[in-house]
């Protein structure tokens, strides 16, 4: 009898830890093919004229990618590599290792959803199966006290629900070993000027370190654990300004280098000492998974709901646009936030949300363009996570009824203390 071979298409699950695609295709098949294609599509001009992807981002994919080869050859396995169409690249490979099934995880947002049905169609025609897989959020679909079309649209009612009568499920196990077919050409990764980027330029500045993988995600979250755990013993935290309790784990997860379950239960681990923050993780978390369900369950509608709430175009729109993306528009604390996104692709959520109101009701500019450009800036863009969070901060979904923290105190105010508008804005820039 032929073995069986299943092929596992990676994109946003880059880790071999509590990923049930690998798991399974390696407990169903006798051979896997994991394989990871550079879709030109992620890397085509956008609106502005730059990469849809930028070249912090595509970095840590280069990083994260190699991560994940280093790890899977630790297990016996091998990371096939392509730059091109996975709906033509896919069906190649499973011509050429006699594959059975290809499975992967589905995604929400529509470009990435349309890339998937390409590759089913394409697969059905030499007649295979794309198996779709659910792997990107905390909560199982099916663990949900309601189907999908009667998730609540309010985030409150979403949390209070999913806490009473649901669970968070286990995460899989790791892999030790692996078999892959005999593999004569696993393929380069494409250096970042192939993909049409320059090589970006490191800012001293940047008060972060982003490396992409999952080795340092699993770094990172140690880092998270043991950053709160001084806070805790240090009484002065709060008055010495180092009381910043997010995690900066949003690359990481944004790429699948680490999965929300991951997070979840070593949050769960470490509650007992520090439960005021780990709290603020945990809800952080849920958020995510209710952008995405809200994706799942109104598809493109959930942000293109109430357009007559859109801004209303301006004549000089496009000259503002521009200030804005250049940290050129006079307000210090906007200009400097958007220079610290151009350099080093990370803000805080509070600087995004001062950003995107800036943008949406100041300068009244459609703010689809705003997210766009965040969009090709951030190292951490998730479709659903960027998309709906400007949906909200531009009203077109209710963020009041979903208790939607959005920042609301005077640009001017915030964070001048600490040096961080003198330490990004040039001098010359600042003018009031
Ligand atoms: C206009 C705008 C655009 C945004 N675009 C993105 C994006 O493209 N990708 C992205 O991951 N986040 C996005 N966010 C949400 C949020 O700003 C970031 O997730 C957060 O700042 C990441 O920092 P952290 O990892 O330290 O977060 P933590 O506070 O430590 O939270 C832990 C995790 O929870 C998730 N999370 C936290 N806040 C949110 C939120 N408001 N919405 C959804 N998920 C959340 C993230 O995965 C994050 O890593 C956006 C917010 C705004 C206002």
């Amino acid at each position: 009898m032929s073995e069986r071979i299943i092929l596992v298409w990676f994109r946003n699950d880059l880790r071999i830890r509590d990923n049930e695609i690998l798991v399974e295709a390696i407990r169903k098949a006798d051979k896997v093919l994991p394989v990871y294609c550079f879709d030109p599509f992620y890397f085509r001009k956008n609106p502005s004229g730059n990469s849809k992807t930028g070249n912090l981002r595509a970095r840590f994919l280069l990083e994260s990618v190699a991560d994940l080869r280093k790890s899977l050859r630790h297990i016996g396995g091998e990371l096939v590599v392509r730059t091109g169409n996975p709906a033509i690249i896919l069906p190649q490979l499973a011509g050429q290792y006699h594959v059975n099934e290809v499975y992967h995880h589905r995604e929400v947002a529509h470009e990435e959803t349309d890339i998937s049905e390409q590759v089913e169609t394409a697969l059905w025609k030499i007649k295979l199966n794309l198996k779709h897989f659910i792997g990107h959020t905390l909560y199982h679909k099916e663990d949900m006290p309601f189907p999908i079309k009667d998730i609540p649209d309010s985030f409150a009612v979403f949390k209070k629900k999913v806490e009473r009568d649901s669970n968070v499920r286990l995460c899989v196990g790791t892999p030790d070993s692996m078999k892959t077919p005999v593999i004569p050409d696993a393929g380069k990764l494409p250096a970042l000027q192939e993909l049409g980027l320059d090589l970006p330029v490191d800012d001293p500045r940047s008060a972060y370190t982003f490396t992409g993988g999952e080795t340092v995600a699993l770094d990172q979250l140690k880092q998270y654990f043991s950053n709160i755990n001084q806070m805790h013993k240090n009484k002065n935290a709060r008055n010495s300004g180092s009381n910043d309790h997010t995690s900066k784990l949003s690359p990481w997860i944004a790429m699948g280098c680490i999965s929300l379950r991951q997070v979840y239960w070593e949050v769960i681990k470490h509650q007992d000492s520090n439960s005021h923050h780990t709290n603020a993780l945990l809800l952080d978390l849920l958020w995510r998974d209710y952008f995405r369900f809200m994706f799942k369950k109104h598809g493109q509608k959930f942000i293109a709901a109430n357009s007559d709430k859109d801004s209303i175009a301006t004549g000089n729109q496009d000259i503002l646009f521009e200030g804005w993306k250049n940290g050129e528009t006079g307000v210090p604390l906007v200009d400097a936030i958007m220079h610290e996104l151009n350099a080093t692709g990370f803000i805080s959520n509070h600087s995004r949300q001062i950003t995107a109101g800036y943008l949406i009701n100041d300068l009244k500019i459609d703010w689809k363009k705003g997210a766009a450009y965040f969009e090709e800036k951030l190292i951490d863009y998730s479709p659903a996570s960027n998309w709906g969070n400007w949906a909200f901060v531009a009203g077109v979904n209710d963020a009041r009824e979903s208790r939607y923290p959005i920042a609301s105190k005077p640009a001017n105010e915030l964070e001048t203390k600490s040096g961080y508008i003198d330490s990004w804005l040039p001098v010359a820039k600042i003018t009031n």
